[in-house]
């Protein structure tokens, strides 16, 4: 059986605001249902440190990381119309940046794979701010301090399947062609970046390959998308180290978007991602958690990538799928494949 290690902490509760679908009930719903399913027993606990200043400045301007202190400081602040920042907001995604370190340390150090369960969520926050319920990049800082701290690690993948475009982990490389960015999202939506054209600049031309998915669009674009795109773009980059950003709220019962994934085509993408790790990079795979605001799907989502970095058969959704036929988004996948010259 793989040994996945696990990264969460008790703190990640601190940070709240009732109200807000951002708060800190979503990862008690996920910490719930692995207990009462038995898993964390059967993987590898280990402890997020708290990040540095150093270690956020691999993604951050000292300023932005100054403006989330404040902002706790204050007691509570808003650091746009959406993202707050409560008193203990500054030391909690600091520990949220280190779960995602821990998670990728464990994985060079020895894991199989690994899953980061961190709030708040990550993929937003860009270099000069924080925006879109997110503080620090937790994927973006760890996927350098692996590049940084181990020689063997030079090229670095990060698949973002939340809804959102991940448009802070986009700007961190968006020039630097060691780091392969890939996002699947809904558009146009929140936060309006991620369109075809957003290929890269400089060195990093064609090293950030953005999915505009039309609203509507379900399992079907995701498994040609990974068939046509995902994969020959990993083969062609050839990653030391795949990072996910993994988010849930793609699926339709999701509140706050309109794509129409259900748990099958989740645990079917998983399930890829792994496999794809294993073919590319001797299996070294990290989940790092951003979105998903329906509790449920959320907290079985997990509870379905722990299960798959476990190796387990099947998966578990109480929630079902839609009767609705999804759109397909065959066209947006082939111009990507055209785009980006992956046939
Ligand atoms: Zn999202």
């Amino acid at each position: 059986m793989p040994t996945t290690a696990y990264a969460t902490h008790d703190d990640y509760r601190l940070h709240t605001l009732e109200g807000h679908p951002e708060h800190a009930g979503r990862i008690e719903a996920v910490w719930r249902l692995l207990d009462e399913s038995g898993m964390p027993a059967r993987l590898e606990r280990v402890e997020p440190p708290l990040a540095d200043v150093d270690d956020l400045l691999l993604a951050h301007w000292a300023r932005q990381i100054e403006q989330v202190e404040r902002a706790a400081k204050r007691g509570m602040g808003m650091l746009d119309p959406d993202t707050y920042a409560r008193p203990a907001s500054y030391e909690v995604a600091r520990r949220a940046v280190g779960g995602a370190m821990a998670a990728v340390d464990a994985v060079l150090g020895g894991a199989d794979n690994a899953l980061a369960i961190v709030r708040p969520p990550g993929h937003h926050a860009t270099p000069l701010r924080a925006m879109g319920f997110c503080l620090f990049n937790n994927i973006a800082i760890a996927a350098r301090r692996a590049q940084q701290a181990n020689p063997a690690v030079e090229r670095v993948m990060i698949y973002d399947f939340d809804v959102h475009h991940g448009n802070g982990t986009q700007d961190v490389f968006y020039d630097d062609p060691s780091v392969l960015f890939i996002s699947s999202h809904q558009y146009p939506f929140y936060p309006g970046t991620g369109a075809l054209e957003e290929t890269g600049t400089g060195a990093g031309r064609g090293t950030t390959i953005n999915v505009p998915l039309r609203a509507g669009v379900g399992g079907s674009a995701f498994r040609l998308l990974a068939e046509r795109v995902i994969w020959p773009a990993a083969r062609r980059f050839k990653p030391d180290l795949m990072l996910v950003s993994a988010g849930f709220d793609a699926h339709w019962a999701d509140p706050l978007a309109m794509l129409q994934l259900d748990l099958r085509g989740f645990d079917w993408l998983v399930r890829e991602l792994i496999r794809m790790a294993e073919v590319l990079c001797g299996g070294r795979i990290v989940f790092v958690m951003e979105g998903g605001y329906d509790l449920e799907v959320l907290a079985h989502g997990w509870l379905n990538i722990a299960a798959a970095l476990q190796g387990d058969e099947g998966f578990s959704d109480p929630v079902g799928d839609l009767d609705v036929e999804a759109r397909s988004g065959d066209d947006i996948v082939e111009r990507v494949v055209r785009l980006h010259g992956l046939d």
